[in-house]
């Protein structure tokens, strides 16, 4: 008897089986010959021969015997299962009484053979095609029962021990074909799905392959296209230097590479070459390196700002607290600061010095008239024509990641069908968002967290909310006209005398003359109009340098008429006359601070009222307020207003006017009228009054004033409550005016002489 230890694998009966003929010899005395007889023991668990034991064996075997030798191969035949009753193993050599195990045939030969040849078809589709399957099939179409598909796969069969086990134990054929249906199907299934896995990995591998493939491939027609276009290869050579060179994150880079690809593939009179080429330029232009802030030190800073500008004191001492701020924070930028204020009032040129304080580059960048959302954030390059945004185009200019950049016109943009402009220019202030931004032209993110933006505009009513709340608002109030004979003085024709080309010698401009040409030929709250007016003087003087070999030109106030080729301005000076009906009123604009006169006039009539020059609303209510309170104040002469008609006149008409701060003007403007007692032009007023004639604050009164002072007026009214901005008036222009604040509309009625002085 031979002894066949089988663990993992399953014998049953029935099946005929290959050994190597060495493998059966192992196992027996004696050279194994035909007619032999054979046990297939079923182990437990896996033991290295000799080692197993009496109670590693399950208790039911198989029998056969040897049928034939053929070369090195014997061919086992199985016949029937044993009970194994005792089992002792010695070493190598096993003592075993067994008793047969019949069969119980329950099944029906048919069928039998039906779901033997079921399963064959299953096996055969199932492995078709495998290498295993190759080896194999001849044996598998011996095949003649379902037992020897089960024994001969069994070691594969995804089930324990225990379970081939059940199998061997069952009498019932039926039942045990069954069970070994259920764990061949089961198994079967687990293969395919194991094999599906794997084929869906090897997808993806092939993939790879491939793609590398068409890599190369590419690499190689494009060596073929380069040499069909000789002409392309010193561009494309020159980006590809730039984008290695550039220190370009990750996706610009990739994005550079791809659209660089797709320039490689067209002709250079392509449209599309164009474009392309356009892209690469533009980013690898751009700055990519973050740069490291220079050392700042702050008397050198606050020197330099004021070598560029004249006063602005307080401008001045934020910027260097903003400065010492971004030093201390280790930091490129830091608050936005908004800069407001009239035309001309050197809000954009102190930008510029913050970026000379800062040793660092400075672009402008213009947002005003800006409607179009895409005017910010660049146009996507689908549509022809399309350019970066003029935030990423100035940032290209700077050729800097960290310039300091004045948006000019905050005030400006618009909103319109184009989208939303500010809301893109938020996310470009905002440090939360704006290391990432990413301008639709470009469709790669850029960080522009190390910019320092500073931010200009007019006024900062119109600016949308979240816009301003990002930002700190410092005003600009304007210059006086000693700070203007200064700034003219020290820099503007210094400034315009080296544009003209003239020597320092060459031109002598008399204070007195500076100061005609401020307060006749200027009227503005800032110095832009100064500036053109001194440029025109220097292109005069240069003629006449140059035609009558002068050798020094001197201006005289009497003089500048004829330099200047222009009258001087006679706009907003006071009245001559008085005239009871008219009062000058102060009022706030872009252009800075104004004087105006109200006129009032009954004309014969049954009660209406008529507002002329271009009032607005508010101003409106505010003529109805005055005609109110004056019919209460003077109740005498209240009939005047239902027998006449009242007629309101703001001169100047071309410039719209509203806001409630001329209500006190108009008031004593309608006081004045209807007592017939003319007000002196020398008063001028500003205040907004209330029904019960409480004066109430305005904004812009260190414009007003100064506008007082250009003007001629000598005595200013304001509101009591504004009494506090009164510091920030320049000292001469408070100097200058007797400033009067008052509380209610008789104080001022009664300083006027409208009423009597108590
Ligand atoms: P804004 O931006 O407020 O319209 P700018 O900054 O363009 O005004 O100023 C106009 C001109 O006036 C510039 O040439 C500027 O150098 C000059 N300027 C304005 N304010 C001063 C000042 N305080 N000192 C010297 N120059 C000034």
């Amino acid at each position: 008897m031979i002894y066949i230890p089988y663990y993992n694998a399953l014998a049953l009966p029935d099946v005929s089986c290959y050994f190597q003929l060495d493998f059966l010899n192992g196992q027996s005395d004696q050279p194994v010959s035909a007619g032999d007889k054979v046990l297939f023991l079923m182990l437990k668990t896996e033991k290295e021969e000799g080692e197993i034991q009496a109670e590693d064996i399950f208790p039911i075997a198989v029998r056969g015997v040897v049928e034939s030798i053929d070369n090195q191969w014997a061919l086992v035949h199985t016949t029937n299962r044993v009970n194994l009753d005792s089992i002792q193993v010695t070493g190598k050599s096993f003592r075993l009484e067994m008793r047969m195990r019949p069969d119980i045939d329950d099944l029906d030969p048919d069928e039998k053979k039906e779901r033997f040849q079921k399963m064959r078809a299953a096996m055969l589709q199932t492995f078709q095609g495998s290498q295993w399957m190759e080896g194999t099939r001849s044996q598998m179409l011996r095949w003649k029962n379902m037992n020897e598909i089960v024994t001969f796969t069994s070691p594969i069969l995804r089930i324990s021990n225990e379970e081939k086990y059940e199998i061997l134990k069952e009498d019932s054929t039926a039942k045990r074909t069954e069970l070994m249906e259920k764990a061949f199907y089961e198994s079967l299934e687990l293969y395919k799905v194991n094999s599906e896995a794997q084929s869906a990995q090897q997808e993806t591998n092939e993939k790879l392959y491939r793609e590398q493939a068409i890599r190369r491939q590419i690499d190689y027609l494009q060596k073929e296209l380069d040499e069909l276009h000789p002409e392309n290869i010193t561009e494309i050579r020159k980006f590809e230097q730039k984008i290695r060179e550039a220190g370009m994150n990750e996706t610009a880079r990739a994005e550079a590479e791809k659209v660089l690809n797709r320039m490689k593939q067209e002709g250079q009179d392509s449209h599309e070459y164009g474009m392309l080429y356009d892209y690469l330029d533009f980013v690898t232009g751009l700055s990519w390196k973050k740069e490291n802030a220079a050392e700042i030190d702050l008397d050198e800073a606050r020197q330099v700002l004021d070598e560029d500008h004249f006063g602005l004191k307080k401008t001045k001492e934020r910027i260097i607290q903003q400065i010492a701020v971004m030093a201390l924070n280790k930091k490129q930028s830091g608050s936005i600061l908004l800069f407001v204020g009239a035309p001309g009032t050197g809000k954009t040129s102190i930008g510029q010095s913050i970026a000379k304080a800062l040793k660092r580059k400075y672009v402008r960048i213009s947002l005003g008239g800006v409607r179009d959302e895409a005017e910010i954030r660049g146009h996507r390059r689908t549509y022809i024509g399309a350019m970066p945004g003029r935030i990423m185009d100035g940032i290209r200019r700077s050729g800097v990641s960290n310039p300091v950049v004045v948006l000019d016109e905050v005030d400006k943009l618009v909103r319109d069908y184009g989208g939303d402009p500010s809301s893109a220019l938020l996310e470009v202030l905002d440090p939360e968002q704006n290391s990432t931004f990413t301008d639709h032209y470009m469709n790669v993110p850029y960080d522009l967290s190390d910019v320092l933006f500073v931010c200009t505009a007019n006024r900062s009513d119109t600016i949308p909310e979240p816009l301003l709340n990002r930002m700190e608002e410092i005003s600009f109030p304007g210059y006086s006209a000693l700070e203007k004979f200064q700034i003219a003085k020290r820099h503007l024709l210094p400034k315009a005398m080296e544009k003209a080309g003239i020597g320092e010698t060459d031109l002598a401009v008399s204070d007195e003359a500076l100061k005609a040409l401020i307060s006749n030929y200027t009227m503005e709250a800032g110095v832009r109009g100064l500036k053109n007016r001194l440029d025109t003087l220097c292109r005069a003087a240069a003629v006449k340098i140059v035609r009558d070999g002068h050798q020094t030109v001197s201006v005289e106030p009497a003089d500048l008429r004829g330099f200047l080729e222009t009258a001087p301005i006679r706009h907003d000076h006071i009245l001559e006359v008085k005239n009871p009906g008219i009062v000058t009123g102060l009022a706030w604009t872009q252009a800075g601070g104004e004087i105006l006169f109200i006129e009032t006039l009954f004309t014969k009539g049954e009660g209406k009222m008529t507002v002329t020059g271009q009032l607005g609303d508010v101003m409106k209510e505010s003529a109805m307020i005055a005609v109110s309170l004056v019919k209460s104040m003077f109740p005498e002469q209240a009939s005047l207003f239902e027998e006449n008609d009242l007629h309101i006149h703001v001169p100047a008409g071309a410039v719209p006017k509203d806001g409630p701060s001329a209500g006190i003007t108009l008031t004593t403007a309608l006081a004045s009228l209807v007592t017939g007692r003319a007000v002196s032009p020398e008063y001028a007023m500003t205040g907004e009054v209330s029904l019960r004639g409480v004066v109430m604050p305005i904004g812009g009164l260190p414009e007003k004033l100064m506008a007082a002072q250009r003007a001629g007026v000598t005595q200013v009214f304001i509101p009591e409550e504004n009494v506090d901005d009164l510091a920030d008036v320049a000292e001469e222009v408070r100097e200058a005016l007797t400033i009067v604040p008052v509380h209610y509309v008789t104080d001022v009625l009664r300083q006027v002489g409208i009423l009597p002085q108590n």
